[in-house]
């Protein structure tokens, strides 16, 4: 049994490049207390998704450190780690499967847990309006979702793993000003329950964030709530 971690974040000193000699992170310092809930912003380029992707230690930096809880992430085994974090990326994919499937995504997660997380994403009523339910095949061949019902598929499916933090890099595109306004109802009921790190490229999404982030050329530009940007 892995400890359960309160989602602490701690970002000192961190520095990344893809490539010797193009930085795109630049002396990043962040903390991000337990239960919070962070907005990013920033230009197209700006380092946001690097940054979520350093998080998620997809890629190690060339120097500072990212601590969770006080331990420095390259510490979790992956089996504690990949149970503490949840993702939704920026382009959700979906598999040729059920709506039910497309949340459990190879984990035994009971009926009532797919469900508690089709709820806290908001997409549990649209789930119930496809013609088979949770039953209805979707991705290829299935029902055809638009991005932003397929980001909601991907909130639930993150939530189900009950992270300790969630990471949503929002969809750049053809999300409807409805569907947003449910992810943004979505971030603001979790907030205290799951350490939330969003990026947005709709300041509207985030509006009601403890704190957001402008990131420019990988630095942090500016740091505030909403009202203070
Ligand atoms: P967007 O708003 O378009 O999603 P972003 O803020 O998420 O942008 P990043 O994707 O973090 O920006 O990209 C930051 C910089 O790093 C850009 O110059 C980008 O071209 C570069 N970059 C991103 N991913 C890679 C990669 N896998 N290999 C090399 N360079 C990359
Ligand atoms: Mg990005």
């Amino acid at each position: 049994d892995v400890q359960m971690l309160s989602g602490d974040v701690n970002i000192a000193h961190l520095s990344f490049a893809y490539s010797a000699g193009h930085p795109v992170l630049q002396d990043v310092n962040l903390h991000v207390p337990a239960g919070s809930f962070f907005g990013v912003v920033g230009h197209t380029g700006s380092g946001k998704s690097t940054l979520m992707s350093l998080l998620l230690r997809f890629y190690s930096a060339q120097s500072g450190s990212i601590r969770i809880d006080g331990h420095d992430i390259a510490a979790f085994s992956d089996e504690h780690f990949r149970a503490s974090v949840g993702l939704v990326p920026q382009e959700p994919f979906l598999l040729a499967a059920s709506a039910r499937e497309n949340i459990a995504m190879g984990r035994s997660i009971s009926e009532a847990d797919i469900i508690t997380a089709a709820k806290a994403a908001h997409v549990h009523e649209f789930i119930l309006q496809l013609e088979h339910g949770y039953d209805t095949p979707l991705g290829e061949g299935g029902a055809r979702l638009s991005t932003g019902q397929k980001q909601l598929i991907a909130i639930a499916r993150a939530l189900a793993g009950r992270p300790r933090i969630l990471f949503l890099d929002e969809a750049t595109s053809h999300i409807d000003s409805e569907t947003e306004q449910i992810v943004q109802i979505a971030l603001n009921e979790l907030r205290g329950k799951v350490t939330i790190i969003a990026i947005a490229h709709r300041l509207s999404t985030i509006r009601d964030a403890d704190s957001i982030i402008v990131l420019n050329h990988g630095k942090i530009a500016e740091q505030g709530q909403h009202q203070e940007l």
